[in-house]
């Protein structure tokens, strides 16, 4: 068991450090590029969430923590913004919020995608968590 938590103020910049740090903490694993690719991915897009969702561009923090145990790997990504009113609509592809500033609604199921599994918890005006976890060493040989 192994753990790690970083806290950044939400503006678009941060989401290139927190993708990048989260894949660095996972390396202990030994995953796959390709597990690794995903990881970057689902983080990628829950803390654009937080940026463009969460706070709207308005100040705020970012909480990442990130847990290991045996090859399984656990992310938080947690705001304390606007929250999510209709959690199981947010979920479905396609949906967005934001249709007039290019969104295209997918960030929950590529997220859903790429890790083994996705919950969100949410409360208006306190903020959302989304945990993922992913299942390592499930694919063909690691070249990572
Ligand atoms: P895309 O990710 O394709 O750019 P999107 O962000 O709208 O578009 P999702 O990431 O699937 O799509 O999110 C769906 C909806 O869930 C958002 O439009 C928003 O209403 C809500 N949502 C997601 N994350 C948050 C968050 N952290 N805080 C508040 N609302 C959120
Ligand atoms: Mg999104």
């Amino acid at each position: 068991m192994n753990q790690m938590i970083l806290k950044f103020p939400a503006r678009s910049e941060n989401e290139v450090f927190a993708r990048n740090a989260v894949a660095a903490f996972a390396l202990t694993l030994e995953p796959s590029l390709s597990e690794l690719s995903d990881v970057k991915t689902a983080v990628s897009e829950a803390v654009t969430n937080c940026i463009v969702h969460g706070y709207r561009g308005r100040e705020g923090w970012i909480t990442v923590r990130c847990r290991t145990d045996g090859n399984l790997f656990t992310v938080e990504v947690i705001d304390e913004g606007r929250g999510i009113a209709d959690i199981e609509q947010a979920l479905e592809p396609f949906f967005t919020t934001q249709p007039s500033e290019e969104r295209s609604g997918m960030g929950f199921t590529i997220m859903q995608t790429f890790m083994t599994d996705l919950q969100v918890r949410s409360k208006e005006n306190e903020g959302t968590t989304v945990t993922m976890t992913k299942q390592f060493g499930t694919g063909q040989a690691d070249v990572g």
